[in-house]
C-alpha cells in the first residue's frame, strides 16, 4: 500500500514538517522561446507555483515563508520548495550557491526541486548529487500523462523517453522522485489516466512519490481559451466522459483519484491528491475551491488505501 506524505514526514522526522514555498529565479525552457514560446496549455504566467514568494535573496525568503507558518503552528522542521517554473533551468554554479544556501540551515530537512526532465543536464547532476550528500534531494517532475496525444496537445515539449532516461539517471544518482500527473487532461478517457498510473507504479527503480491534481482551467492560459472555444461549440450536449473536455464533478474526481491510489505500489508516497490552483485565476472545476471539503471526501474514500 502507498503512504500519505504527512505520515511518511511524520515517520522519518518525528514531526510535522512544512514546506516553504520558494522561489529560485529560474524560468522555463517552455516558455522562454528553447523550447517555445507557449509553455503546456494549462500553465498560467505563475509557472505552476502559484504561492512562491518573489526572487529574494533565499534566507529572505525563508524568514518571511517560517514566519508566516510559524503565526499558526510552533513548526520547527521545514522542506525547502521550489515549485515554479523549471529550477534546474540555469547556472549550476548559481543554483548550487542558492540551494546550498538553504540546505545549510538547520531547520531545512529536504530539499524539493521542481522540474523538467529534459533540464537535468550532466553539471546540474552532479551538482544535485553533492547537495544530496548534505540533505534529501527531491526531484519533482511534471510528467502529466504518458500518452503521446495528449503530451502534444498540451505542448508539454518533450517525448515520454526524455521523461525515462531523466528517471533512470535521478534514481541511479540517489535522488528521490516525485512525478506530477494530471487526471483529465482533454481528450483523456479514464483508462487513459489508470494507464499512466498503472505505468509508473510498474517503473524500476520504483517511484518514490506521486502528486495526483485534477485539471483545472485558468484564465489567461492557452487551455483557457481552447476551453471557452469548445464549450461554445458544444454548449447544447449532455457532459460526457468521452467529451473532448470533461470537467469532473468532486464525486467523480475523488472516486478516481481513489482507484489511481489502489494502483500504487508498496511505499510510494503520495504527496499530493487535488489541486491547489489560484482562486482569481480559476474557471473549472471551481468546487476545488473548497479544499476542505475536497479532502473530507478524499480522506473517507481513501481510508482503507495507505498504511
Ligand atoms: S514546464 Fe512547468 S513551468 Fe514550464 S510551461 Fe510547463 S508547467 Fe509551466
Amino acid at each position: 500500500m502507498p503512504i500519505r506524505l504527512s505520515t511518511y514526514l511524520k515517520n522519518t522526522y518525528g514531526e510535522k514538517v512544512y514546506r516553504l514555498s520558494l522561489a529560485s529565479g529560474c524560468t522555463c525552457p517552455n516558455r522562454d522561446g528553447k523550447i517555445s514560446y507557449g509553455g503546456c496549455t494549462f500553465c498560467s504566467e505563475g509557472g505552476s507555483g502559484e504561492f512562491a514568494a518573489a526572487v529574494a535573496p533565499i534566507d529572505e525568503q525563508i524568514k518571511e515563508a517560517k514566519a508566516i507558518i510559524q503565526k499558526k503552528t510552533d513548526a520547527g522542521k521545514f522542506i525547502a520548495y521550489f515549485q515554479s517554473y523549471t529550477n534546474t533551468y540555469g547556472d549550476a554554479d548559481r543554483l548550487k550557491a542558492l540551494y546550498m544556501e538553504a540546505i545549510n540551515r538547520e531547520e531545512i530537512v529536504a530539499l524539493s526541486i521542481g522540474t523538467r526532465p529534459d533540464c537535468l543536464g550532466p553539471d546540474i547532476f552532479s551538482m544535485l548529487k553533492e547537495l544530496n550528500e548534505i540533505k534529501p534531494v527531491w526531484i519533482e517532475l511534471g510528467l502529466q500523462t504518458i500518452h503521446e496525444k495528449t503530451a502534444r496537445r498540451i505542448n508539454r515539449g518533450y517525448e515520454l523517453p526524455v521523461f525515462e532516461d531523466a528517471y533512470k539517471k535521478c534514481k541511479a544518482a540517489g535522488l528521490m522522485v516525485i512525478v506530477h500527473v494530471i487526471l483529465g487532461l482533454p481528450g483523456e478517457s479514464k483508462e487513459d489516466m489508470f494507464e499512466t498510473v498503472k505505468y509508473l507504479s510498474n517503473l524500476t527503480p520504483q517511484l518514490d512519490g506521486i502528486k495526483l491534481q485534477n485539471l483545472q482551467i485558468l484564465k489567461g492560459t492557452q487551455m483557457y481559451h481552447e476551453y471557452l472555444q469548445w464549450k461554445e461549440q458544444n454548449q447544447d450536449k449532455q457532459p460526457s466522459e468521452d467529451m473532448e473536455f470533461n470537467i469532473m464533478s468532486m464525486e467523480e474526481y475523488t472516486d478516481l483519484v481513489t482507484e489511481c491510489i489502489k494502483l500504487l505500489p508498496e511505499d510510494t508516497v503520495v504527496h499530493r491528491m487535488t489541486g491547489d490552483g489560484p482562486r482569481k485565476l480559476l474557471v473549472e472545476p471551481l468546487w476545488v475551491t473548497d479544499k476542505k471539503r475536497v479532502m473530507n471526501m478524499l480522506t473517507k474514500k481513501t481510508a482503507g488505501c495507505f498504511h
